[in-house]
């Protein structure tokens, strides 16, 4: 196969169970033969559908404030936002949290249950899981829950609902179901390996040889032929434009940044006072109130790394036109990008949930503002960002300007 992160020509030697292949160039897991490759992930699809299901019928938490008992359930989550008037937050809540990671477990249910389903839905849903995996934020919310959770047991008595239970078992087999997943043991499944018409050179590059690897199921394609025979992805040798498009939405991101860090965030409201706070005030009044770990996990998640994010970025982009790069140390922090892009939704989660919980008329309520809904634009433009960005470029550059310094 060829490697999708360096595009070196590599031979997958057969692994037994438990086994994984690592691309001696990038150092980048390629493919890992998990234990019962088919039903693990059945299992731990059919069990999260389930614990999802069962977490819409109980509480989550359940708060107590000067005698009034609060619950709340998910389904009150979107119902409160769209009474609001926050219609895409309630959305946002929907699609990521709710809608989303079912999809994907019933398509992985579909995929891997042994009945006969026509090839052309199995490929609409192998694409799908594929792409949408990392839209899927269970486990995100789930840790939106604890930090809300601390930040209200100063102020009143609260307690998690069995639904919470529910929930984190759904999260954990959730993100079970999408690790036992191999991409290239998955496409085996559902249709053979293009076979190679002649022979090429191992450990070269497979643009140096007239090949790309589909960026959809890693099959080995010949460059003229645009199309993919296996999964019929139209797709190129590198990602076209892949600079200009990470470039163009990580301004669009920054854009984004500093009014979000500015704006109010949510809105406090006592006894008719409107007290709005922004990202920045919402951690200095959690290390105030002595929540130290709370305010460092929030001033992480929402302010350091988005700006880590755009910095690390900027510079994978800078570093491959200007060539001369240290390839290793720069596919490192890609792959640290593009896993930490998305936990800095903590903080969306967190306003959603206070604002569903904290609505005891007279005493206190807490609304989102604008300043919410720019930052969530800002982490989904900069995770957009983080996808369209090729990691082979950096192997190119890394591989040309060694060239140069040959010659
Ligand atoms: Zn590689
Ligand atoms: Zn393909």
């Amino acid at each position: 196969m060829l490697c999708p992160y360096c595009d070196t020509l590599l031979q997958i030697p057969p692994l037994t169970y438990g086994k994984k292949a690592v691309c001696p160039r990038c150092k980048k897991t390629l493919t890992s033969y998990w234990e019962e490759p088919r039903k693990q992930p059945l299992l731990y699809a059919l069990c999260s559908l389930w614990m999802l299901f069962l977490a819409q019928l109980f509480s989550l938490l359940i708060m107590n404030v000067a005698g009034i008992e609060k619950n709340i359930d998910l389904i009150q989550i979107p119902t409160v936002m769209l009474e609001d008037q926050y219609a895409s937050m309630a959305i946002l809540f929907i699609v990521l949290v709710q809608f989303l990671p079912a999809f994907c477990m019933t398509g992985i249910i579909l995929l891997f249950m042994p009945i006969p389903i026509p090839v052309g839905l199995k490929i609409f849903l192998a694409k799908s899981i594929l792409k949408l995996k990392t839209w899927c934020m269970a486990e995100i919310f789930l840790a939106g829950v604890l930090v809300s959770f601390v930040k209200l047991m100063t102020y009143s008595d609260i307690h998690i609902g069995c639904s919470f239970t529910a929930y984190c078992f759904f999260a954990f087999s959730q993100v079970r179901a999408f690790q036992c997943i191999d991409r290239r043991i998955l496409w085996q499944y559902i249709g053979v390996t293009p076979p190679l018409k002649k022979s090429f050179i191992l450990g070269q590059t497979g643009l140096s040889q007239g090949l790309y690897s589909c960026p959809t199921c890693t099959a080995i394609v010949i460059l003229h032929e645009k199309k993919c025979s296996r999964c019929h992805t139209y797709a190129h040798a590198r990602r076209p434009y892949s600079l200009q498009w990470t470039m163009a939405l990580l301004f669009s991101s920054f854009l984004l940044y500093i009014p979000a860090n500015f704006m109010p965030m949510m809105i406090t409201e006592t006894f008719g006072d409107k007290i709005p706070a922004t990202l920045l005030s919402g951690i200095i009044l959690l290390w105030s109130e002595g929540s130290y770990p709370i305010a460092i996990i929030v001033f992480i998640a929402s302010i350091l790394v988005p700006l880590l994010k755009m910095l690390g970025t900027t510079w994978l982009c800078w570093g491959i036109r200007k060539g001369n790069i240290d390839a290793i140390r720069m596919h490192f922090i890609y792959g640290v990008i593009e896993f930490i892009g998305r936990w800095s939704m903590i903080d969306i989660f967190v306003i959603l949930l206070l604002s569903t919980l904290v609505r005891i008329n007279q005493f206190a309520s807490i609304y989102p503002d604008i300043g919410a809904l720019l930052f969530a634009l800002m982490v989904i433009l900069s995770m957009l960002a983080a996808s369209s960005f090729d990691p082979r470029l950096i192997w190119d550059s890394a591989s040309k300007s060694s060239k140069g310094k040959v010659k």
